[in-house]
């Protein structure tokens, strides 16, 4: 006997969206010129006009953070500064159910997401760096480590309101004012945070929003009165990015793409393993850095694991974010949604075997079935591209050793997972993977104490915990 899900439709009704929205600039909104529509990726609808940020934008903000940072924001005490992070924090959970419903419109997440990952982690990492700021004389930096100064922000649209929070928190806590740009497609819950900066009475100037496109990031990261900037996004602008800085006295992270490693050995428990690899690679519809979009499975549990898998995938709710039983939202944007198409066929084209559920999809709006491909070689286009999709590419080996291989044969390195029940097998595995982040018999877990970043292609530095804490400060030596 099966049982058919009721919608459980969230409700819209705390979210005010307005028709029109300018840049946040020393504690105002200021009235952009042009201006570019945001949607609703599940339907389509313009939600709302969104202030497309030119030379003068960003000037303008650039010069309110200089002005917040000299005038307010270095002459506050740490434990001051700290005061301010656990308003914004506490006023994030009191505002959760209005982001969350603001950040499924936006950016096509299931509300279960949002509700239970996005925004309780946000508010989460201003938590955590308000407990920094008053100690940071603690964190093994030394005592002569400063603020950078103005820094410049630039996220995606994967995880915009956490994006914005891994960035901003530590900027603060550690006594840097910021210039943020969130991305083209997801505006909106930043421009929401702007009112959370005015409700806990934030210094005008100390937290700017531009709003914009990648000529806007461009114009943010060239600025001479930019002291550092912090970027999450794709490879390739990452590289962009450290070309324009090099030379400069632009400090610089960058937390980029991934092509993560699902390792399963033969002696792990299956149904946990099958549990994990959908975490892994559909949460957030795959639009993540550190997705476990490779399985690379010990081939004499393939055949029993892809059954498991399929039958799994079977269940996955795909449909409106706003209700609560969906478990795979919308594809972003249309250019993402065509750049999964094309790889995918790509896959078909080289050879690969595509199985997907029966599902059907919305007719309007943005979609993909969760997708498997098996028969997968390391030469696929599949095996080696980011997808940043609803797709999974899976590769066998038969040695622990051939798996670490194929493992590590990829340009990024970014995180992996290890599926065993034996101990000792988990820590060879990760001693030998090439990854900043690897978890055993998990994957996708997320802390603000926890160091984050890669190596490789997938960046420069860490983000999280007190690793983190450091790329905000300059003269820092290591106690
Ligand atoms: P981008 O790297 O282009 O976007 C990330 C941010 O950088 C956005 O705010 C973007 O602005 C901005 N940006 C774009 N060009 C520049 C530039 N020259 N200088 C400064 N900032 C710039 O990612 P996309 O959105 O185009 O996605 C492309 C691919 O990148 C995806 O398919 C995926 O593979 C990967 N990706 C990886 C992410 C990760 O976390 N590792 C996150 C997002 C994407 P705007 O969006 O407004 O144009």
């Amino acid at each position: 006997m099966t049982f058919e899900y009721a919608p459980a439709p969230e409700s819209r009704a705390s979210v005010t969206i307005k028709p029109k929205y300018g840049h946040y600039i020393g504690g105002k909104f200021v009235a952009g010129e042009k201006h570019f529509p945001t949607i609703n990726p599940a339907t389509e609808e313009v939600l709302s006009s969104i202030s497309l940020g030119g030379k003068k934008d960003v000037d303008a903000a650039v010069k309110a953070a200089k002005k917040a940072l000299d005038l307010h924001w270095s002459k506050l005490s740490g434990r001051e500064r700290g005061k301010y992070l656990f308003r914004i924090a506490r006023i994030l959970q009191e505002r959760a159910r209005e982001f969350a419903v603001l950040e499924s419109l936006d950016n096509g997440k299931p509300i279960r997401e949002s509700r239970d990952v996005d925004v309780p982690l946000a508010a989460a990492h201003f938590f955590y760096h308000a407990g920094w700021a008053d100690k940071l004389e603690f964190a093994g930096v030394g005592t002569k480590a400063k603020p950078h100064g103005v820094v410049g922000q630039i996220i995606p649209w994967n995880f915009p309101l956490l994006m914005l929070a891994w960035k901003v928190a530590p900027a603060l806590a550690t006594g840097n004012t910021v210039v943020l740009k969130p991305a083209e497609t997801t505006p909106l819950t930043a421009l929401l945070f702007a009112e959370v900066c005015e409700q806990a009475g934030l210094p005008a100037g100390v937290v700017n929003i531009v709003t914009g496109d990648g000529s806007t990031g461009a114009l943010i990261v060239n600025h001479p009165g930019i002291n550092k900037i912090a970027f999450t996004g794709s490879t390739e602008v990452g590289k962009i990015i450290a070309e324009s800085v090099a030379g400069t006295s632009k400090s610089v992270t960058l937390e980029l793409g991934g092509k993560a490693a699902n390792l399963v050995f033969e002696d792990a428990a299956i149904d946990e393993s099958v549990e994990g690899i959908v975490n892994g690679i559909f949460f957030n519809q795959g639009h993540v850095c550190c997705a476990g979009s490779r399985l690379i499975i010990q081939e004499s549990i393939s055949d029993e694991f892809i059954k498991k898998l399929q039958k799994r995938m079977e269940k996955i709710r795909v449909g409106d974010p706003l209700d609560k039983n969906t478990d795979l939202g919308a594809i972003n944007s249309r250019a993402q949604l065509e750049k999964i198409k094309e790889l995918s066929l790509a896959g078909d084209a080289e050879g690969a075997e595509r199985w997907s559920p029966q599902c059907s999809l919305p007719n309007k709006g943005f979609w993909f079935a969760p997708t498997i491909f098996t028969g997968v070689t390391q030469s696929h286009r599949i095996a080696r591209e980011e997808i940043f999709g609803p797709v999974l590419s899976v590769l066998t080996f038969r040695t622990p050793q051939e798996g670490i291989d194929k493992a590590n044969n990829t340009p990024f390195g970014l995180s992996a997972g290890v599926w065993s029940e034996k101990g000792s097998k988990t820590l060879w595995a990760a001693q030998k993977l090439k990854a900043g982040v690897i978890w055993t018999n998990t994957f996708n877990k997320f802390d603000p104490t926890s160091p984050f970043g890669g190596y490789k292609e997938s960046g420069w530095g860490r983000e999280g915990g007190r690793h983190g804490l450091t790329a905000y400060l300059k003269g820092v030596t290591h106690e």
